[in-house]
């Protein structure tokens, strides 16, 4: 028994009418009218109505048709004929009616949209969950999302990488790590791709970049943290930090762009006018945005992080894409270069969307012993960065970089309310499983 389909919802037309086409997919909807019985089977692309009259239909066919519980797999064999009322306008004559996999009842959640359900329910049971066409339509626009990230950066003269997630040593020290056993050793699950993108810089590759999984093992409990997440990475030689803010600004405008043109269905699912933001982003300093954080009541102190209230209070007075640049160098990581001419500020920015941080990125360091200085001097052990300092001793040309939140790109372009909805198997402080 063949179990291919020959067509997807979207690749069947009314014009079609008298083909046979063999269409599968889950039982969305039954409605028996007694004489008559409506199949709404869901496949990927949308659903196709499968009707059967009593009378025309064989017997044992209609019987097996009529009792079929929602959810459950299914192939069809029948032929298109044209229907003005059916959804598509066709609908399909059943000749063959295989159930290839029977669902139980109750189901653990509705996938028609009709009912809701918490995020818990729904995440433990998020196969079926996924099955919700808002769910797929987002997922769709992360892949096409990430294309655009992947030709751009090509574009940009950037080699993809892929750089080693267990790793020894901290990227940036703090607590934020996940250990593992390593056979006898103690290693940890890689925070960041920082310090080899950086290495790659000594290695001469001049532009990399990289779309992988970071751990933190923080313990968020907020819509926009989780504990396993994807970044978008850049690292770039004979470059500074305006020069990466350039590239990043081009980036999202061109993600925005190739999503407003390819994903059509998947954002008119979503009911999302999608806007592409205009170029180039505004430039705050981090004083000016000090300065609109303390205009609307936020008393935050010269050198200390924004929070999240006072990030909503300078996103919705900006109300666009913007960056915070000249950050106080003594809350950036280590690697960050600091003006010659004024110290206490670093070559840094952060991309900011008005909802929340989508990027951070800087100038770093490229002299070692400066690097080595300031290592110590945020009480690390140079030691335990050896294999990382050992690349800037031998010829390491001036770099930048950046890392950008997968999820938090898409979940701002798509106006989602929680991480946890543009990941598909989220990890947070109280979720290992499924
Ligand atoms: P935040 O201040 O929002 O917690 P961060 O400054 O600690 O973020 P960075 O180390 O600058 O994060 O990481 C670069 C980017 O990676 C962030 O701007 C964000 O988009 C993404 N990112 C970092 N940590 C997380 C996380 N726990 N969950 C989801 N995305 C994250
Ligand atoms: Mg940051």
């Amino acid at each position: 028994m063949a179990i291919m389909r020959t067509h997807y919802a979207s690749g069947i037309t009314p014009g079609m009418n008298g083909d046979t086409v063999t269409v599968a997919g889950w039982v969305h909807e039954i409605r028996d009218l007694g004489g008559i019985c409506f199949l709404v089977l869901r496949d990927r692309e949308g659903f196709i109505q499968v009707t059967m009259v009593k009378k025309k239909t064989d017997p044992a066919l209609f019987d097996a048709g009529r009792r079929l519980n929602r959810e459950s797999v299914v192939l069809v064999t029948g032929v298109v004929k044209e229907a003005n009322q059916a959804p598509n306008g066709y609908e399909i004559i059943p000749e063959i009616l295989n159930m290839l996999s029977e669902a139980k009842s109750p189901l653990p959640m509705d996938v028609t949209e009709k009912v809701g359900a918490d995020i818990d329910t729904r995440l433990d049971s998020r196969f079926m969950d996924l099955r919700r066409r808002k769910m797929l339509a987002a997922f769709v626009i992360r892949h096409h999302a990430l294309i655009a990230v992947r030709n751009f950066l090509t574009n940009e003269g950037f080699i993809e990488i892929h750089t080693p997630k267990v790793v020894a040593a901290a990227t940036e020290g703090g607590t934020a790590l996940f250990p593992i056993t390593y056979f006898n050793r103690e290693a940890f699950l890689n925070q960041s791709p920082q310090l080899y993108k950086q290495i790659m810089m000594a290695a001469g590759f001049d532009r990399v970049c990289e779309i992988g999984a970071i751990f933190r093992a923080e313990e968020h409990d907020t819509l926009r943290h989780l504990n396993e997440a994807t970044s978008i990475d850049i690292e770039a030689s004979f470059a500074d930090h305006f020069d990466v803010m350039g590239i990043l600004e081009r980036l999202i405008h061109d993600v925005y762009a190739h999503v407003s043109r390819q994903c059509k269905p998947q954002l008119s699912a979503l009911g999302i006018d999608l806007f592409v933001p205009e170029l180039p982003f505004r430039r705050l300093t981090y004083d000016d945005a000090l300065e609109i954080a303390h205009q609307h009541g936020h008393d935050i102190e010269w050198g200390d992080d924004f929070g999240t209230a006072a990030e909503r209070a300078i996103g919705s007075a900006v109300g666009e894409h913007y960056f915070i640049i000249n950050w106080p160098t003594e809350i950036k990581p280590y690697y960050t270069q600091a003006y010659d001419d004024a110290p206490r500020y670093s070559k840094s920015f952060d991309l900011m969307h008005p909802r929340m941080e989508l990027a951070s990125g800087s100038q770093r360091i490229h002299s070692h012993d400066l690097l080595r200085q300031r290592i110590a001097a945020c009480g690390l052990d140079p030691g335990g960065f050896d294999f990382y300092l050992k690349a800037f001793r031998y010829g390491m040309p001036p770099h930048a970089g950046w890392g950008l939140g997968t999820e938090r790109l898409v979940m701002t372009m798509l106006d989602v309310e929680n991480i946890r909805d543009v990941v598909l198997f989220p990890r947070d402080r109280k979720r290992l499983s499924p």
